[in-house]
């Protein structure tokens, strides 16, 4: 109700001003929208841990409330039961970690603050990121800062719209997104290429909205020739995530894929999904989606005959050996080989495909536009 009454107010202001001088002036412009500060990321570090230490060096380890939890330097260990941590034989909801130094986390370092919390038995590590530095320390591993500006600003556009998406989604969840490939990859402090700064500083604060709300932007590297729908990959229509023609990806070094392994191995990756037997007989496709991804993969051997989703297929072999569905497969003699295109889920953005866009001299409103469609709009939130 109040962004009414801001536009009211300058109004009445001005026309008391202007009665009493008889000079008349514009008043100033009338700001709709109440200005929105720079959000923050809670972002998992990479997994769960078993158990915790944390060695303060310049950095405070606080309780909930704010208290010390050990005497200053000493170092703390926490551990998870349920959904509470223990810490120094006390039950606490979380453990924050305050300070102006780097914490370093396997190896990686992250900027203060973090916080400690139990998920799911386990103790996770949050880090708390400004939005538009974690955009740009996501595009460090999730765009090639060799791409064109405008390629790279789409793709900062929407990492930083699937950000502030997850964030609306998961409240009153411990975090927004986990650091890992599930959701955007995220390592904690990194250098940042200077294309990489320039493109998400000169899309600060933009982001895709639909009916008003931050857009599920999500992307991939390479569809392969044409992107997947929300609906053929996950069952939930998503109106700005269909399937469209992309001839701009050809470019890509993942365009083209082949893997090859043998009967044997193939056979002992699938007896998680149920498969018996020692002779395999045939691997067929039994489904595809309407882009052309396969859905389903019937596996025969001399003990039966297994229909999997492809998807689960992918997973046994491993994401970064069959790179996507959309693929052939043919029994030789000795192996199965997979003859495939593209390199991800397929969805949304096609980064490749933005890259390829932006050579022919497309800038980013129309990259997005593109592969998100009309449905959406691009508003700048702060
Ligand atoms: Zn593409």
């Amino acid at each position: 109700m109040r962004r009414l009454f801001t536009p009211l107010l300058i109004f009445s202001v001005f026309f008391v001003f202007s009665c009493a001088s008889r000079k008349v002036t514009l008043p100033p412009p009338a700001r709709v929208k109440p200005p929105v500060e720079e959000p923050v990321i809670r972002v998992l570090v990479s997994r769960e841990y078993e158990r915790v230490t944390v060695i303060p060096r310049n950095v405070r380890v606080l309780d909930a409330g704010g208290r010390p939890v050990s005497p200053p330097g000493n170092p703390v260990t926490v551990n998870a039961r349920g959904d509470v941590l223990v810490v120094e034989g006390k039950v606490e909801p979380l453990v924050r970690i305050e300070g102006d130094s780097p914490v370093t986390i396997d190896g990686d370092s992250y900027s203060p603050p973090l916080y400690l919390v139990a998920v799911g038995g386990r103790v996770g590590i949050v880090n708390l990121v400004p939005l538009e530095r974690y955009v740009s320390l996501v595009l460090v591993h999730e765009a090639p800062g060799r791409f064109k500006i405008e390629a790279l600003k789409a793709i900062a556009v929407a990492a930083r719209s699937y950000a502030l998406s997850m964030k609306e989604r998961r409240r009153g969840e411990p975090y927004d997104l986990s650091g890992d490939t599930f959701h955007q990859l995220f390592r904690g402090e990194r250098k940042v290429e200077s294309s990489i700064a320039e493109a998400v500083n000169e899309t600060r604060g933009e982001v895709l909205t639909f009916r008003g709300r931050p857009a599920l932007a999500v992307y991939h590297s390479t569809c392969g020739g044409r992107t997947e729908s929300a609906r053929a990959l996950w069952g939930r229509d998503i109106p700005y995530l269909r399937s469209v023609e992309c001839g701009f990806c050809t470019i890509s070094p993942r365009y083209r894929w082949t893997f090859e392994v043998e009967r044997e191995e193939f056979l002992r990756r699938l007896r998680g999904e149920g498969v018996r037997g020692r002779t395999l007989l045939d691997v067929e496709i039994t489904g595809r989606s309407g882009s052309g991804r396969a859905r389903s993969v019937e596996v025969r051997t001399e003990k039966g005959t297994w229909d999997i989703p492809a998807r689960r297929i992918r997973r046994r072999l491993g994401l970064e050996k069959i790179r996507s569905l959309l693929f052939r497969v043919t029994v030789n003699n000795g192996s199965v080989r997979f003859d495939g295109k593209g390199f991800g889920h397929g969805v949304g953005l096609c980064q490749y495909g933005a890259e390829g866009m932006a050579e022919e001299g497309a800038g980013y409103r129309e990259i997005l536009r593109y592969y998100y469609g009309n449905r959406v709009r691009l508003e700048k939130l702060y």
